[in-house]
């Protein structure tokens, strides 16, 4: 049998990536922009010497990140060249290297990164968090978001939910007006009262007048609030935050760990939302986790529009940062798409998901199935 170290020093000698388009099984709305019909993601696939196969998703939201048609390009034009060939073994330098090689692509960064573990994972036949620092939970806490316009059809899904469990939800708001806002957190606390309520205006309010809107919102004891106004108004976001009682995480204003040491100085969140699609993996989420504790902020697992693939990945980041305590919101492969592309459910249980222990991600992905909503593939080989 070959040693470890021999057998990461195998060659990586084919890429692949497929756009995708996931159907979905509702309207979306977002203080930023709405989500219906389907989802854009693109599956990046490694190969190695031995015929391992290492997979990584990214998940664009142009409004939010990055667009799928940039994320083919990263793969298919600037980070060739520094994959196919190299080692197994040399991935934090692929990465290192692929970072510089085109400017953000945070969401095909993160896909890289998940594939580069998945397949050092089934190599060394240990699962992603183990690579990573080790897991320091087994069950994470699952929030699912209230975003539909019709709020006749959340109610549906807030019973389904409740029925599987699931005892933390995210209202999104700042989409319609504020009477809306306000009815349905005043309905799904009156109607579920152990629902554990998080606000989240994804920029949705304007600096002038956000403040007595979340005076109402302060007052109904939600969980936290969540970017409430847009990415780039740090003064009012560290006014507000002054100005109520709920915390105030921040979601877009931190895309990077750049941005949370900035987020610490100017005093603007009591927590943060870190996504691998933001800061282009799960290691530099982990440092963003890292920066956060050392000023005493906590930390949330979020996603972008995500199948399972993804959610895997920052679940592993999840179950491995101590100071991402506050849950995940790795929803969207059981609730909101028609077809996930795991080969099996995503894991939960009772409102929780279970961090899987099996090799690299942990699932497999059904690669028929990412070929049936695929529209546009590349293929790169050594
Ligand atoms: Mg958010």
């Amino acid at each position: 049998m070959l040693s470890a170290e021999h057998e990461l020093s195998q060659k990586i000698v084919a890429m692949d990536a497929w756009y995708c388009k996931v159907p979905v099984n509702a309207r979306r709305d977002h203080g930023i922009g709405s989500v219906q019909g389907t989802i854009d993601v693109v599956v990046v696939r490694l190969t190695s010497e031995s015929g391992l196969h290492g997979f990584g998703e990214a998940s664009p939201w142009p409004v939010f990140c990055g667009t799928a048609e940039g994320c083919m390009a990263a793969f298919s034009r600037y980070f060739v060249p520094h994959v196919i060939g190299a080692a197994v073994k040399d991935a934090q330098n692929i990465m290192r290297t692929c970072e510089k090689a085109v400017v953000h692509s945070s969401d095909a960064k993160a896909a890289l990164e998940s594939a580069l573990l998945d397949l050092t994972g089934k190599i060394v036949s240990l699962p992603v968090h183990a690579l990573i620092g080790g897991k320091v939970r087994d069950r994470i806490p699952l929030s699912v978001s209230i975003a539909n316009p019709e709020f006749d059809d959340d109610k549906a899904l807030a019973q389904r939910i409740h029925d599987d469990g699931v005892r933390v939800v995210k209202v999104k708001t700042g989409f319609k007006d504020h009477a809306f806002d306000v009815a349905r957190i005043e309905w799904l606390k009156k109607q579920y009262p152990d629902f554990i309520i998080r606000v989240d205006y994804n920029q949705g309010l304007d600096p002038y007048d956000a403040l007595r809107k979340l005076k109402d919102i302060d007052a109904l004891d939600v969980s936290f609030i969540e970017q409430p106004v847009a990415a780039r108004h740090w003064q009012s976001m560290r006014e507000l935050r002054q100005s109520i009682d709920t915390p105030l995480l921040a979601d877009e204003s931190v895309f990077t760990p750049s941005d949370m040491v900035r987020a610490v100085k100017e005093d603007i969140c009591d927590a943060v939302s870190i996504k691998i699609m933001k800061c282009g993996g799960l290691n530099r989420g982990k440092e963003i986790a890292a920066i956060a504790e050392a000023a005493g902020l906590a930390a949330y697992g979020g996603d972008m529009f995500e199948t399972g693939l993804a959610h895997l990945a920052g679940l592993h980041m999840v179950a491995s940062t101590p100071n991402i305590s506050l849950g995940c919101e790795f929803y969207q492969a059981t609730y909101y798409l028609d077809e996930d592309l795991l080969s099996a459910p995503f894991p939960l249980d009772n409102g929780e998901v279970i961090v899987p222990d099996t090799p690299g991600l942990g699932i497999e992905v059904d690669q028929e199935k990412v070929a049936s909503f695929s529209h546009i593939s590349t293929v790169s080989q050594y």
